[in-house]
């Protein structure tokens, strides 16, 4: 080893220079992570492999301004030198900075970081007078001459740079070792890869046109970070999360905490106005500083229309408000805008214009892009994003990444939805699939011996079915029952699909199923988190087969049902049966029914197998309802959004989405499912108390009951909301025999009150904090849908470490500690949100969809029935049963007039006045007085607003203060739903053929089109099965309501 010294210049937080100088080490071998290596490098980890045509080694400029380009995963071989990853962390930060990191450290990147300022023979010190740009060139040239050198000239080497003297100047130094621009590199080697051309001119224009700001001082300076901290420590900044309100020009700090140190601040701080804001954008992380008391202000509360100013009347009490004065984190993602359609003014000059686009998002602010091609994208969907904000700009600065489509085209709409809510489901890669088990008809898959000597076999011992909606695939539980010990005990199995023996810790499928989290669902599709040939095969417990599963067995006492002992391990079975749901319960009924599976037998075997059938299904249906009538005793909730279920087709096409049938056998399978669940979050949180994963429902804030408490009054109904026990009897009670609606509607509002529930370490809470109030249970996690959550998989893997550790066959493989588990439990939280808010969203776009092809003035599709459920100071908050719409009904207009209703229902507006009251709202015009109630249905018109910036939204206009009477008689309330998704994605095809026809005639801009889409068969199986869950994790209804008025 070699010492040496080095010079480093560092800018201090508050802008000084300063000369630091460090002892410096040498090395003779320093790894290279190339499988070509002929010296015996040292290479663990990722290594770039040695069938490519060259490497690629970016100099520090081009990893500093172009890192998003070298992101791309077809580009293969990439060698970060340190000496440009050092220049990261200088000059662009942290966020930057852990960003490189996270790429090294992907193995779906192939990337690998090379200490060239380490190794003896790369390095080369600083020369005098050379300035640090040339310097630092120098390094990187040498290191990919070092690499040339090193792997026996078998790989030539290609360094990029943006320094066009140092393509001069090296570019015929060295054979092999080539020297050339990103543009020429891109042009020579990626000509097919548009998107990343495109990124690199929009990258470039908005760093040539970066210096030509103006210097007048848009907002005050952000405090230095040493500041903020000291402020945050002594109490007189606060720190928390922006969340900038859809609506008005309001944002609040949220953080966790606030409450405990100051009460006045537990429902958060206002920040009004976007000089207070002072370029926070919505998600940073800010710190505030508090305004004088005189000045704060209250929350908007009226339903707004956007335009409408907020006047006094319309304002809550006043609230701590204050002012950014810095920011700790930026947490800027990716955003889908729109090119405005552009004005004379701006037409002039074609090329290099500054755009000012605006965000699908409303929260966000319009961000000014520079782009050659403003007039190609106009009325298209653009991602962009942020660079920077300057205290001299009145907006940020930012860039174009990719054009989506233009803004209305239902595939653009979908790849909208995803990227605003951080949603990346490309599909799956080579090298994942690579990693999967083959099963074809000439290859087919068979289990291991070895598998099969470790595991318990229940083949030829247990009757295993599943029962499940009709025609579902992905078959991820089974059900196993018998009575043992002469009649003395039962015993109870569920055995869940292996999907941990196929996903290896760590490998490619394991990473995307991780970042994934979770299969989204969409209104028309689902984006998968497994590939295929483990979720609709090799994992699904499908009928006949043998396949691998994770088994939980009780042994209870066939009188008491206690349990007696509990077993956890891996099995092998074969399900004998695929039930459906009706089936089973006419089997349970004593119907008349065909068991497929039975078809071919001989009556009197057939006879003695139904009957063997039968009676697992009754001692099943005896022991779940005896497990229910244990929960209800302790309190569990029933909600809103149970009483829902798909009805699929052969083809697994939704036909119908109907109320549900009050199938018992329904709730049997869920109550065992809720059963494993609860006895596997016992066992790995007793052995590993402080990281385990758990999921803990919180109990609801008794103020957010108040509209439930108020509107169950308002119908002479008393809600009890102490206790989960209490809410749950009291709902029950709640019942108007004239109008189920009113049921409903309480046992929605309950829902919207409720915490969501969350994914957590055991490490974190104490003891008491891990009950799950929905359900009533001290315990409890996911563990019995491991083809579709991740959280399970997690889980999975935390059993089979707890078992091997009793048997003493520790693997010596260390599970994941408190803190790591915490943070994957904070993502998987993120992504359940994300998935929620997206399946909410593409529910909304195929609303609108529906109705934007209909006249509102003559489609009797337009006009609907719908109860009402929250009265507002200038209007209504309605549920429309037909199509599941809810949204505000204004009773008062911008030009002040209101609605005023004749003699027989019909609305017109008029001149008049409006009064709320707690249960009803009057106007008050020539007419006389119109009142509307509290659960009065009222008939609605309904139309769609367009913006072509933001997403579509519904509008509803009182037509009559009377019920609406169709012509036809009531359908069940849903299916208007699910044809309307049919007819959308109808009309869609319709018009992408239409489109593919012109495709000729117009340059074609998005390349996307559906190739994201990796399922289009709507199978809401899986959603359904966990509603219950699902009601109790809805998001804020009433933002969601609120989101809908534009
Ligand atoms: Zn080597």
């Amino acid at each position: 080893m070699i010492k040496t010294e080095k010079i480093l210049h560092l800018k201090s937080h508050r802008g000084r220079k300063v000369r630091v100088v460090r002892e410096h080490y040498l090395r003779e071998r320093v790894p290279c992570y190339s499988s070509l290596c002929q010296a015996d490098c040292d290479n663990d980890g990722k290594v770039l492999p040695g069938d490519l045509t060259h490497y690629v080694v970016p100099d520090v400029g081009v990893v500093v301004d172009f890192l998003e380009i070298l992101e791309f995963r077809e580009l293969q071989g990439v060698v970060f030198t340190q000496t440009a990853c050092q220049a990261v962390q200088h000059s662009k930060g942290r966020r930057q900075y852990n960003r490189l990191r996270n790429l090294l450290k992907d193995p779906r990147h192939d990337c690998v970081l090379f200490a060239n300022e380490f190794q003896e023979y790369s390095y080369c010190p600083r020369e005098k007078g050379e300035s640090q740009e040339k310097w630092q060139t120098r390094c990187v040239y040498s290191a990919a001459v070092w690499y040339h050198n090193h792997l026996a000239g078998m790989m030539d080497v290609v360094m990029i740079t943006e320094d066009q003297d140092a393509v001069a100047q090296y570019s015929s130094l060295n054979s092999g070792v080539y020297v050339i621009s990103v543009q020429d590199f891109l042009q020579n080697f990626w000509p097919e890869l548009q998107v990343a051309h495109e990124l690199y001119s929009s990258i470039s224009q908005a760093l040539q046109e970066k210096e030509s700001e103006a210097s007048q001082k848009e907002y005050t300076e952000h405090l230095p970070a040493e500041i903020l901290e000291a402020g945050i420590k002594s109490g007189r900044y606060i720190k928390g999360t922006l969340n900038i309100n859809k609506h008005h020009d309001e944002a609040s700090i949220m953080t966790e905490g606030l409450s405990n140190k100051n009460k006045d601040l537990s429902w958060g701080v206002l920040v009004c106005g976007n000089k207070n804001r002072n370029r926070a954008v919505h998600g940073d992380t800010v710190v505030v500083e508090l305004l004088p008391k005189s000045e704060w202000r209250g929350k908007v509360t009226a339903l707004s229309e956007g335009e409408e100013k907020s006047g006094e009347e319309n304002e809550s009490k006043p609230m701590p408000t204050g002012r950014v004065v810095g920011i700790l984190q930026r947490n800027w993602r990716d955003y889908v805008v729109t090119f405005p359609p552009r004005d004379g003014t701006q037409s002039q000059s074609r090329n290099s214009q500054r755009i000012l686009a605006v965000p699908w998002d409303r929260r966000i602010p319009k961000i000014r892009i520079s782009t050659q091609q403003a007039d190609a994208l106009q009325d298209h969907r653009v991602v962009v994003r942020i660079d920077s904000w300057e205290s001299t700009s009145l907006y940020p600065n930012g860039h174009s990444v990719r054009v989506l489509g233009r803004a209305g085209e239902l595939e653009t709409e979908v790849q909208t939805i995803l990227i605003e809510n951080c949603i990346h489901v490309p599909p799956f890669s080579d090298a994942q699939l690579r990693e999967m088990p083959v099963n074809s008809p000439e290859k087919p898959w068979r289990m291991d011996p070895v598998q099969v000597a470790e595991r318990r076999d229940l083949r030829e011992t247990h009757l295993v079915f599943s029962i499940d909606p009709r025609g579902c695939e992905d078959v991820d539980d089974t059900l196993s029952v018998r009575s043992i010990a002469g009649g003395k005990l039962l015993e109870l199995g569920v055995h869940i699909a292996d999907v941990t023996h196929f996903v290896t810790e760590g490998s490619l499928t394991d990473l995307e199923a991780r970042m994934r989290s979770t299969t989204y669902y969409l209104a028309d599709r689902r984006y998968d988190m497994l590939p295929a040939v483990l979720s609709a095969d090799l994992c699904s417990l499908l009928g006949g087969v043998d396949r691998y599963a994770m088994s939980v067995m009780w042994e209870l006492d066939a009188q008491t049902l206690a349990v007696n002992k509990v077993w956890y391990g891996r099995t092998v079975i074969r399900s004998s049966y695929q039930l459906h749901y009706e089936l089973a319960q006419a089997l349970l009924n004593g119907e008349q029914a065909e068991v497929p599976e039975l078809a071919q037998l001989e009556p009197e075997v057939k006879d003695a197998k139904l009957a063997e059938l039968t009676q697992a299904l009754e001692t099943l249906t005896h022991v779940a309802r005896h497990l229910r009538a244990q929960r209800d005793r302790g309190g569990a909730l029933e909600l809103e959004g149970v009483e829902v279920r798909a009805q699929l087709d052969e083809e697994r096409n939704i036909t119908a989405l109907v109320p549900r049938q009050p199938l018992e056998v329904h709730e049997t399978v869920a109550e065992c499912m809720i059963y494993a669940n609860h006895w596997v979050a016992r066992k790995i949180q007793e052995t590993f108390p402080h990281q385990a994963l758990l999921r803990r429902h919180p109990p609801p804030r008794q103020e957010f009951f108040s509209q439930l408490v108020e509107s169950a009054t308002a119908k002479g109904f008393t809600i009890d909301t102490r206790t989960n026990k209490a809410l749950a009897d009291s709902l029950d009670q709640a019942v108007d025999p004239q109008d189920t609606l009113v049921n409903r509607m309480l046992r929605m509002m309950a829902t919207t009150a409720m915490s969501q529930a969350l994914y957590f370490s055991t490490g974190l809470e104490s003891q008491d904090q891990y009950y799950h109030y929905g359900l009533a249970l001290d315990r409890y996690t996911h563990f019995t849908s491991p083809i579709r959550r991740y959280a399970d998989i997690v889980v999975h893997r935390l059993l089979t470490a707890a078992i091997a550790m009793e048997r003493g066959t520790d693997s010596g493989k260390e599970i994941a500690s408190n803190k790591e588990l915490e943070e994957l439990a904070q993502h998987i939280n993120n992504k359940n949100r994300a998935a929620q808010r997206a399946q909410k969203l593409s529910t909304v776009l195929f609303q609108c969809l529906y109705f934007k092809e209909r006249d509102p003035e003559t489609d009797q599709q337009c006009v609907a029935d719908a109860v009402i459920y929250s009265i507002r100071n200038n209007g209504l908050l309605v549920f429309i049963p037909e199509y599941g719409v809810k949204g505000p009904v204004y009773l008062k207009n911008r030009e002040g007039q209101v609605v005023a209703a004749g003699q027989d229902g019909s609305c017109e507006w008029q001149s008049g006045s409006l009064r709320q009251h707690s249960d009803h709202i009057s106007t008050t015009s020539s007419c006389g007085t119109s009142t509307f109630r509290l659960f009065d249905h009222i008939t609605v018109r309904v139309s769609v607003r367009s913006t072509s910036s933001h997403a579509d939204s519904l509008n509803l206009e009182v037509i009559s203060n009377k019920p609406h009477r169709s012509a036809e008689p009531q359908q069940p309330h849903s299916q208007g739903r699910s044809q309307l998704v049919q007819e959308v994605v109808r009309l869609a095809e319709e018009a992408h053929q239409q489109a593919q026809e012109k495709a000729a005639r117009r340059p074609k801009l998005s390349r996307e089109e559906r190739e994201f889409s990796q399922s289009k068969t709507p199978n809401l199986y899986s959603l359904l099965e966990e509603v219950r869950e699902l009601a109790l994790m809805d998001l804020d209804m009433a933002a969601q309501v609120c989101a809908t008025s534009a």
